[in-house]
């Protein structure tokens, strides 16, 4: 089988890191911060840096916001290698995972309503509304009547009782236990979407991606896409997360829709830096953005990114 065969000769040797944006609108300040990171640790470790729009979710696709992203990345000065990738065009490789995970009887079809798991919870005291496995133990029978019938049904994986733990290159170590914490979680969607960890999972393989470097909002889903590399006999990456920027009344900048685009000028290349903890550029002391991105790729220091979930940035 060609998968097999390919992971085989993944090479761990090979820095490959990515930055992977929704197209869901301008990239702004938080965005620029991953793409830095990533970036900044890829050239430090003379490694490829790739460029993958995550629009699998095709209802929060803004249209024409990938070109927009793709523009304001270039003006700001970062070069990516190898041609630009988009989820939309690799769903066979989805559901190639997807089927192996099946084959591998780890899945099994849930056809719950969010009203029946929170009804299902209220009744455990299950108060963080985790999916109980309400479907997980139904009968084959089940199985083949849900999968057979038109109503639509999401796709779960079982999850272990034990805990995944993995060091993070900024946040130290890291554990979750995905049975307690998480629950049986859905890696195809009822409207017929692949879940975002699924997609993310698939592509990082696919993209030879050894090393991730992004946000504090997606530590949590770590253990998540550990546990499914594991089921697909992926080799782990290396991860690393950096905290979001938060306004001075701890709202993150991510979620604000008056988050305003990246400018791309020096002075917001340098606050970025100084953000990531490559304290303290001044702005007058470049010549020009490729006199910054030298600076930065040569002493870019990942230890010096602060082990924090947020911290407070001016806007
Ligand atoms: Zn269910």
């Amino acid at each position: 089988m060609k998968t097999h065969i390919e992971k085989s000769h993944f090479n761990q040797a090979t820095y490959r890191g990515r930055f992977a944006p929704s197209p869901s609108g301008e990239l702004h300040f938080g965005s620029l911060l991953a793409a830095m990171a990533s970036y900044a640790d890829a050239r430090h470790c003379k490694g490829h840096w790739l460029l993958r729009i995550d629009d699998i979710d095709q209802a929060r696709v803004v249209a024409g916001s990938d070109r927009h992203i793709l523009t304001t990345l270039e003006q700001c000065g970062f070069q990516w290698d190898e041609s630009v990738s988009y989820q939309s065009q690799c769903l066979i490789q989805y559901q190639e995972a997807l089927e192996e995970l099946k084959q591998a009887k780890l899945t099994y079809p849930c056809s719950c309503s969010r009203k029946q798991i929170k009804a299902a919870c209220a009744t455990l005291t299950n108060k963080e509304g985790i999916y109980p496995g309400t479907c997980r133990n139904q009968s084959t029978q089940f199985s083949a009547t849900i999968k057979n019938s038109d109503k639509s049904h999401a796709i779960r994986i079982k999850v272990p009782a034990h805990d995944i733990s993995f060091i993070d290159r900024i946040q130290h170590n890291y554990s979750q236990n995905l049975s307690r914490d998480v629950g049986d979680f859905i890696i195809y969607r009822r409207d017929n979407v692949f879940s975002y960890q699924l997609s993310v999972v698939v592509d990082d393989f696919h993209s030879g991606i050894s090393h991730i470097v992004r946000g504090y909002d997606l530590l949590d889903s770590t253990p998540k896409q550990i546990y499914l590399q594991q089921q697909l006999a992926y080799p782990l990456p290396h991860y690393a997360h950096i905290p979001l920027a938060v306004t001075k009344e701890n709202l993150k900048l991510s979620k604000l829709s008056q988050a305003k685009k990246v400018d791309c000028s020096l002075q917001t290349l340098v606050l970025a830096a100084n953000f990531l903890g490559q304290k303290h550029l001044n702005h007058k002391d470049f010549d020009n953005k490729d006199d910054f991105w030298r600076y930065l790729v040569t002493h870019w220091d990942i230890n010096k990114v602060p082990k924090m979930e947020n911290q407070v940035i001016m806007v």
